[in-house]
């Protein structure tokens, strides 16, 4: 079977979906499984190579999510599988934070060579997102001695309880918690499609800066008590929303001016996946600190916080990891380096293009698309009600999520009513034609549905 996953560019679908395998898995998840997390349909994965995935009932996918944009070199790279296999025979743990080891070191000076701008760098290893961010948010109050944050809405920074309180993408993210970080402001993102100034007079992003400026700096907090402003350059879980530019580099300038920290959070904009190793690259930004993970490893868990070496000056117990900087995450991280360094960035860049181009007549063509936008292969749909309204219409997103995946596509949604195409940075052309040719038949149902 595994065989067949292998061999084959395209879907494979040989039954109404769930099977059942999959009903019996989806059933035992049910009852011990934690209820938070969110399936939008039943695929139980067995296995993957490259873009492909293949259920447990022998059911073959193509694979538009990548993991939520992980699986950066595809799943199961065999260079990748390969670096993993000789380092898990070596050394599984040794525990970064208590002792020395080659990996560490190796890692940080390729991610300081990777790394946007040419300042020397430092980094801390974790192993997620979420935990990537709360170094920054911890590095950014010790290294300024300030502790206000700015973030802006629709941003997702992660779940735990530092990162939860910059969150501000969904309201469920953070009802029941309680109390989150005081002293956090957030800002209106600067969003072509809809911006939260109304008409936009000026270039897009440019009122969200004079609303910085001129209210929350003048009536919510002196920018001398802000320690950083964290941003995602691209949107991820908002809604696959790209800043403009100008904006960030303006953001930029101005953080510098009142000696407040740039964290980007390219947790899921990163690796390449914009066809740049960063988001920040289009931008031609220098971020004081980077928030690395997802893409990093292929699919192993690693967080990476890297910041500027004249910033990362915190002493010895202030900040530290057991798991941080696992080895065998590491070896998975050079591998996956190389092979995007090598070929898949460019890939991003080429494939995303060709999809753009089919992609932006949607517009046009279908009444409930609103917008199509995106860098590389970090793509969004947005779905309303009607272009005139541009009523949000989470409906219409969910109904193709869902046709798609008996179509044996996986997707995932972003956002309110947003279709996020995060696939691997393997996929070709003739992948991401059968994908576009996909959700153009589900659209179109929905449509007719609706
Ligand atoms: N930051 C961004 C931009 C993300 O997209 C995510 C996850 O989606 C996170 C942080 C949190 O990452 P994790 O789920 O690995 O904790």
């Amino acid at each position: 079977m595994f065989e067949a996953a292998m061999d084959t560019k395209l879907p494979l679908v040989r039954m109404p979906l769930p099977g059942p395998r999959a009903k019996q898995t989806v059933a035992l998840d049910e009852r011990y499984i934690s209820p938070s997390c969110t399936r939008s349909y039943p695929l139980v994965a067995q296995r993957g190579r490259g873009a492909m995935i293949e259920d447990v009932d022998g059911n073959i996918f193509l694979d538009f999510a990548a993991g939520i944009a992980v699986a950066s070199t595809g799943h199961c790279h065999p260079k990748v599988v390969e670096a993993i296999q000789r380092q898990a025979a070596e050394l599984l743990h040794i525990s970064g934070t208590d002792f020395y080891h080659g990996p560490l070191v190796d890692m940080a000076q390729r991610l300081e060579k990777i790394a946007p701008g040419s300042d020397p760098k430092r980094v801390f290893y974790s192993n997620s997102g979420t935990e990537a961010v709360e170094a920054a948010i911890k590095l950014a109050r010790y290294a300024t001695g300030r502790d206000k944050l700015i973030a802006f809405h629709g941003c997702f920074h992660g779940r735990t309880m530092g990162s939860l309180s910059l969150t501000a993408s969904k309201a469920v993210q953070r009802k029941g918690f309680g109390t989150l970080l005081s002293g956090v402001f957030h800002l209106p993102y600067p969003n072509r499609y809809r911006c939260p100034f109304g008409a936009g007079a000026h270039d897009c992003g440019d009122d969200c800066l004079e609303h910085l400026e001129k209210v929350v700096f003048k009536k919510l907090v002196d920018p001398e008590e802000v320690a950083a402003v964290f941003i995602e350059p691209v949107q991820g879980e908002g809604g696959y929303v790209p800043a403009p530019a100008k904006f960030l580099r303006d953001l930029a300038d101005i953080c510098a001016r009142h000696g407040i920290l740039l964290v980007a959070d390219e947790v899921q904009s990163g690796m390449g996946r914009t066809g740049k190793w960063w988001a920040s690259d289009h931008a031609g930004i220098e971020p004081d600190i980077l928030c690395i993970a997802k893409g990093v490893a292929s699919g192993l868990p690693l967080g990476v916080t890297l910041a500027r070496e004249s910033l990362m000056r915190w002493k010895p117990g202030a900040h530290a990891s057991t798991f941080g900087g696992n080895p065998v995450s590491l070896a998975a991280a050079q591998a996956t380096i190389d092979l995007l360094e090598s070929e898949y960035i460019e890939n991003a860049r080429r494939v995303g293009e060709h999809l753009m181009n089919r992609m932006k007549g949607w517009v046009g063509r279908f009444g409930t698309v609103g917008d199509v936008r995106g860098m590389g292969l970090m793509l969004g749909i947005e779905f309303v009600t009607d272009h005139g309204s541009r009523e949000p219409a989470p409906q219409i997103r969910d109904r193709v999520v869902e046709s798609a995946f008996h179509k044996g596509l996986l997707l995932l949604g972003a956002g309110e009513s947003t279709l996020r195409l995060s696939p691997p940075l393997v996929i070709d052309t003739e992948q991401a034609d059968f994908a576009a040719g996909v959700i153009e038949e589900s659209i179109a149902e929905a449509e007719r549905a609706a």
